[in-house]
């Protein structure tokens, strides 16, 4: 059996998991985190249990090194790693599908990185340090940003003159691509004529934002040149009068890059609560009768059901909705609250369906005579960057 090792670096963490690009859960998962610190440690999750190491290179080869010294102190395991998928956020207009990393794909992750510093260098330190130690095999890159490059001029260009499109290449890149994808083949396997049909996605977690697929393909969505579009988030203040950040700058005396500090990591669920940017924590303080927290949970149910209503006109019909990410998936409260506000489309949840969604399964939580099909569908961007990295060095081989 083969299995890719798939790599999510952050600019402090790095999560990691060897998966066997079928369902099976990954073989082993985990995450170093505070990299950069003196503090920074590693977690090993395997067989159900969970180790967790102190490093002692603080830095992403330091994390690197620990995930190869396990896998080469588990001999007994007898892997087979064949390749490293590594996640990247930005891929500009430059990639439009996965591809093996070499040293032009390297640069072209570089040159993106204007639009998404803090990731994609991230990304090119993980993928230079994996390359380093994992060395003779191939090394894939998945990008978040490749789904949406199907999407049309109409919608991808910002109303701004033309002149700084093209000479800055400055228009809705959009994000979350991989779990989006992997959401339309998940539903494609789950009716025959699923494939060609029109499917709006909620992902909803720490980052939130809204798809319009047309059969398998973006059309598009809410996230634009950064991920600060779109929806309210956990930290993210998401679309807004772009006014207000010179507002905020003069107001509080700071630089437009702290104002825009601001709406990225102060605001959304966090700013609105003042409790937490955690939606489980402030659906708990609401339960306790928290009116900031019912407010918070209430402007981020409202703005989801305008932007799905809004990536709705490009569709002629909405035969399904898919909640995912860790809010959509687990949170019935919230799946309520936007469906709620949606029935003007015609969109009706089964209350009963909604509050006993398994944890981790598929289903299907819209009322029998509802025209559009509601699902719950966990997303599995992991899996999905250990089938293209699969399939990527089989064609490569095949050549
Ligand atoms: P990220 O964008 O960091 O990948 P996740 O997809 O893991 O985030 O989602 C994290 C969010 O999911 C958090 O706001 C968390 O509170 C929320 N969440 C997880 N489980 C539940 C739950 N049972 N009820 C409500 N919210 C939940």
């Amino acid at each position: 059996m083969q299995q890719i090792l798939v790599v999510n670096c952050g600019s402090s963490s790095l999560k990691f998991a060897i998966m066997d690009g079928t369902d099976n859960p990954p073989i082993l998962e985990g995450i170093a985190e505070r990299l950069g610190s003196e503090h920074s440690a590693i977690s090993f999750k395997y067989a159900g249990n969970k180790t967790v190491q102190a490093l002692h290179d603080h830095d992403h080869r330091g994390a690197v090194t620990a995930i190869k010294h396990w896998i080469d102190s588990n001999t007994d395991l007898a892997l087979n790693i064949v390749g490293v998928g590594h996640r990247v956020v930005h891929g500009g207009e430059t990639f439009s599908n996965s591809v093996v990393i070499d040293s032009e794909v390297l640069s072209g992750i570089e040159q993106c990185a204007r639009f998404a510093p803090l990731h994609n260098l991230a990304h090119v330190k993980g993928i230079e340090v994996a390359q380093a130690l994992f060395g003779d095999i191939p090394h894939v890159a998945v990008f978040d940003t490749a789904f949406h490059q199907t999407l049309e001029a109409d919608q991808y260009l910002y109303p701004i003159p033309m002149r700084l499109y093209r000479e800055h290449h400055f228009r809705k890149y959009g994000f979350h691509g991989t779990s989006y994808r992997y959401i339309a083949q998940k539903l494609a396997t789950l009716g025959s004529d699923f494939a060609l049909q029109n499917t709006l996605v909620a992902h909803l977690g720490n980052g939130a934002s809204v798809c319009a697929i047309k059969a398998g393909h973006s059309v598009d969505t809410s996230m634009g040149i950064t991920p600060l579009e779109g929806l309210m988030m956990g930290t993210r203040s998401g679309s807004l009068d772009p006014s207000l950040l010179a507002f905020i700058s003069d107001a509080e005396k700071i630089s437009m890059k702290e104002a825009l500090d601001i709406l990225n990591k102060d605001s959304g669920l966090k700013g609105i609560s003042e409790i937490s940017n955690d939606c489980r924590t402030i659906e708990t303080a609401q339960a306790a009768g928290d009116d900031r927290a019912e407010l918070a949970l209430n402007m981020f149910a409202s703005r989801t059901a305008k932007h799905l209503a809004s990536v709705a006109t490009n569709l002629e019909s909405v035969d399904h909705i898919v909640f995912t990410g860790g809010i959509g998936e687990n949170s019935p409260v919230i799946r309520a609250k936007i469906c709620q506000r949606l029935a003007m489309m015609g969109i009706h949840l089964d209350l009963h369906a909604n509050q006993i969604s398994p944890r981790g399964e598929v289903s299907l939580i819209s009322e029998n005579h509802c025209k559009t099909n509601i699902w719950v569908i966990p997303t599995n961007e992991e899996l999905l960057i250990a089938q293209d990295t699969l399939s990527l060095i089989e064609s490569s081989a095949s050549k």
